[in-house]
């Protein structure tokens, strides 16, 4: 099983930081094991000091595929939920400045916060609000129509290099919000009311 994930699909994000919009789209992987084990809290890394959440609707895969087209894309997943792909800000920085792979600030054990699925619709899906709260603070709010790259978009692309198979996710972004978190923060993750994950850190 393996995590993907999509960089710089929200306009107001790019924005935050610094970036500038790329007509491609960019993904990069997660392994198995950034998924924090069941219960457990999301254990600050000593190698960062600047580590920030990004809440993201997650995509599950359903069946094994390779050279999707777009407009058979959906028929590949049919459940949603959110996450966090939390970061390290200053590491990627660093790395982003010297022109190397930033993979380090990503891929980390417990850096891929995952929700509970709920099924995804042809009508909904292109209309999700989503949002992560903060110590009961609302910081970060998306809906899925805000994306760049939409999710058959980014299906049929990431196949082109990689075969998707059967229980894989896809993170498919962040909106703008980001933040750092700190030591007993608590964080939640919702698709309109509904919330589906709550992690502490420690
Ligand atoms: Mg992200």
């Amino acid at each position: 099983m393996k995590i993907v994930c999509i960089g710089r699909n929200y306009l107001d994000h790019i924005k935050e930081l610094d970036n500038s919009p790329q007509k491609e789209i960019i993904f990069f992987l997660k392994p198995e094991t950034a998924i924090p084990i069941k219960g457990q809290p999301f254990f600050l890394p000593d190698f960062s000091q600047h580590i920030e959440h990004e809440i993201e609707l997650i995509l599950k895969i359903n069946k094994a595929g390779k050279f999707i087209q777009e407009k058979y894309a959906k028929k590949y997943y049919n459940e949603i939920s959110v996450g966090i792909d939390f970061t390290a800000r200053d590491i990627q920085e660093k790395m982003k400045k010297k022109g190397l792979p930033w993979e380090i600030a990503k891929c980390f054990d417990g850096s891929a916060v995952v929700g509970k699925f709920i099924p995804i619709s042809d009508l909904n899906k292109n209309n999700l609000n989503f949002s992560l709260k903060k110590n009961g603070n609302t910081l970060q709010k998306g809906n899925s129509k805000e994306m760049i790259h939409n999710f058959d978009k980014i299906i049929s692309f990431v196949s082109k290099f990689i075969t998707l198979k059967k229980g894989d996710l896809i993170f498919t972004g962040t909106p703008s919000g980001v933040s750092t978190v700190k030591k007993n923060d608590l964080l939640e993750g919702f698709i309109e009311e509904e919330k589906l994950f709550q992690i502490k850190v420690v």
